[in-house]
């Protein structure tokens, strides 16, 4: 794995992105930020599952105002997702917003895009610079790919906001398709100092969604780029965070929760693999704990994956040898599977 990108840390209320600092997962709450009590309700939902930044839509001025409300209710830092216009960004800020997405393009004139920046700077507010494929400014050259016109939008947003001496700046070039996701990240990383958001947007359902996503930020974090990441699914936003997190465990960049190991089954076992590992996936979901768990089917290839684990378990005919720390301690009956292995993920 490419070491990571060197960037410019900056802070996100409590939150450092950048740096040093572990790759921060963040998620955008699918309620209407006007109904405050069910935007504070989804937003700790997304705290218990480990979500540390949430991004809320303000479409309005009653979504921007909503923001003092909602930030008295939630512990993790809010960022304020705002387009065309500016004033809603300044009652974001107003209200106690941590940080904007915009786009300083869709703000229109220079003197409504300095004023965001102003009260931006007085607050030390950061400002994301969101360039969508979708959404790319019109007139772009059509010689260019698209990576190469996302990258060229986000460039002149990002010395637009310099000019104004401002460089609290996060980026992110998001778009659907994976190669050109990849390709607009790498061509921007070497050229600007800022931390990178990443993400595959309107990557889908889940089944296909978490594939795209995994593929297009793992790609990108394989090659050392990215500071913070959003998983983009058609689904409730808390299926964002567990997401995320899987494609950071994968690549042992973040550690949260367990990490269950089962095995595909074959012609060799002799239990319902399927149904055992769902079991153990379901009774781990309550568990914050980093702990590597194995289910494996048969007492053939299945110990070894078990010893590898913290806590395992090889079954074979209405048995199962149980594992702890690559020691054997025991053996188990078919109607105990569960809850012994689970005692003992307790006990670890
Ligand atoms: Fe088959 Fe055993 Fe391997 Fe599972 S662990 S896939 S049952 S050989």
């Amino acid at each position: 794995m490419n070491p990571r990108r060197i960037s410019k840390p900056i802070q996100i209320g409590s939150v450092t992105v950048g740096g040093s600092a572990p790759i921060v997962v963040q998620s955008m709450t699918s309620t209407d930020t006007r109904d405050i009590i069910s935007t504070i309700s989804q937003i700790r939902e997304l705290e218990e599952c480990g979500c540390e930044l949430v991004r809320v839509a303000v479409p309005d001025a009653e979504a921007a105002r909503a923001i003092e409300a909602i930030k008295k209710g939630i512990a993790i830092p809010l960022i304020a997702d705002i387009h065309f216009d500016y004033r809603l960004a300044l009652m974001a800020l107003e209200a106690g917003a941590d940080g904007l997405r915009l786009n300083p393009g869709n703000i229109g004139e220079p003197e409504k895009v300095k004023a965001v920046v102003k009260a931006a700077k007085e607050r030390s507010i950061p400002i994301r610079i969101g360039v969508n494929a979708g959404s790319l400014p019109k007139g772009a050259d059509p010689r260019l790919t698209t990576a190469r016109q996302m990258v060229k939008a986000a460039l002149q947003q990002i010395k637009l906001l310099e000019s104004l001496d401002f460089d609290l700046i996060k980026v992110s070039l998001k778009a659907f398709d994976v190669p050109t996701t990849i390709e607009a990240y790498k061509d921007i990383a070497p050229k600007v100092p800022y931390p990178l958001h990443i993400g595959v947007t309107e990557a889908g359902l889940p089944r296909t969604g978490v594939i795209r996503s995994a593929v297009g930020i793992g790609t990108l974090l394989w090659l050392g780029i990215g500071d913070t990441v959003r998983v983009s699914l058609t689904a409730h936003p808390r299926e964002e965070v567990v997401a995320a997190y899987e494609i950071l465990k994968s690549l042992d960049l973040r550690q949260h929760g367990p990490i269950l190991v089962s095995c595909p089954s074959c012609g060799r076992t002799e239990v319902d693999i399927i149904e055992l590992a769902q079991a153990v996936e379901k009774r781990l979901s309550g568990i914050d704990k980093p702990i590597k768990v194995a289910v494996m089917g048969c007492v053939v290839n299945g110990p070894g994956e078990a010893k590898d684990a913290d806590v395992g378990i090889a079954c074979g005919k209405g048995k199962a040898i149980l594992f702890k720390k690559g020691k054997k301690i025991g053996v188990i009956e078919e109607k105990d599977f569960v809850r012994v292995l689970m005692r003992e993920v307790e006990r670890f």
